[in-house]
């Protein structure tokens, strides 16, 4: 009986509690992403971005050395590619390159030009889990956070950018001002350091796209956690992702969370592990030093 007319009150009382706690609770981070509109008004063109992504390409070939395996490649591009098609820019002349680089990182800098690492290829348990880091970088692309960066460093002439050269890169001119500031756009770290807000919204957008393109979500969640556990096991190994990114750990918890409340039961269907990506790491565990390389050209 006791039950019976507690039963109301009690009912009340943790509506009420809920209430108060979900009051209590802060507001979803990828709040402020929803629904935003995205274009180039504002920045560059998308013709000057795609000959600015060019120009970035071939400086990006003096500094570091891609690998050029035909099965590594295709594989990459095909999962990029996939994801590509269900972004925000489905029709950018979309790339994907592979750095040959132990530290696991990956990163994006306009166009349609995405590069990863070796290094994170091999730390990758499943196609999905490629597929969420090839996605962030999508979203960096499709957020126009490069063309921010730009715009940024051309307004304060940041790493000798000034409008007379950015002026030159584009038409073409080799120099040595247009070579200097294109070196800083990508050693210096103008193009590719964003905000932390930048991050997440390339997490909440690249979260977005690995559902659009049938990926089950929960593969990002687990390629944050392993970037946690090897950032508390052996930081160094992607020194770059801890300082340019929220905590591992962080990016977890929102992309849980956004899940839970907004794609409910995406992390337990769609596309997870393929044969190709087995392929994959057998061919990346075994690589042997006969492997064909794109050398830097000077
Ligand atoms: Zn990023």
């Amino acid at each position: 009986m006791n039950i019976m007319h507690g039963l109301p009150r009690l009912l009340a009382v943790a509506v009420v509690g809920a209430l108060f706690i979900n009051g209590l609770a802060e507001a979803n981070p990828y709040d402020k992403f929803r629904n935003r509109a995205y274009s180039n008004k504002g920045y560059l063109s998308e013709e000057d971005e795609l000959k600015l992504a060019d120009q970035v390409h071939q400086e990006l070939l003096k500094q570091t050395r891609l690998i050029e395996d035909r099965s590594l490649n295709d594989y990459v591009n095909s999962v990029g590619q996939r994801l590509a098609r269900s972004s925000g820019r489905p029709n950018l002349p979309w790339r994907f390159y592979i750095v040959d680089d132990k530290s696991i990182n990956a990163f994006a800098t306009l166009g349609g030009h995405v590069y990863v690492h070796s290094g994170l290829l091999a730390a990758t348990r499943s196609e999905s889990q490629l597929a969420s880091v090839l996605g962030h970088e999508i979203g960096h692309i499709v957020g126009r956070h490069g063309l921010e960066n730009v715009k940024r460093a051309q307004k304060y002439q940041l790493g000798a950018l000034g409008a007379t050269v950015l002026g030159a890169i584009l038409g073409g001119q080799q120099g040595a001002r247009a070579g200097e500031a294109l070196g800083n756009l990508v050693a210096g770290g103008y193009l590719m350091k964003h905000s932390r807000d930048a991050e997440r919204e390339a997490d909440y957008l690249g979260l977005y796209n690995l559902k659009n393109a049938g990926y089950n979500t929960g593969g990002m969640v687990e390629m944050f956690q392993t970037l946690q556990e090897v950032s508390n096991s052996s930081p160094n190994a992607l020194g770059g992702i801890l300082a340019s990114h929220p905590p591992p750990a962080e990016r977890a918890a929102n992309t849980r969370r956004e899940i839970d409340e907004h794609l409910r039961g995406s992390d337990r269907r769609g596309l997870s592990n393929t044969d190709d990506f087995q392929r994959l790491k057998s061919g990346i565990t075994s690589s042997s030093p006969t492997r064909s390389r794109v050398r830097p050209r000077n």
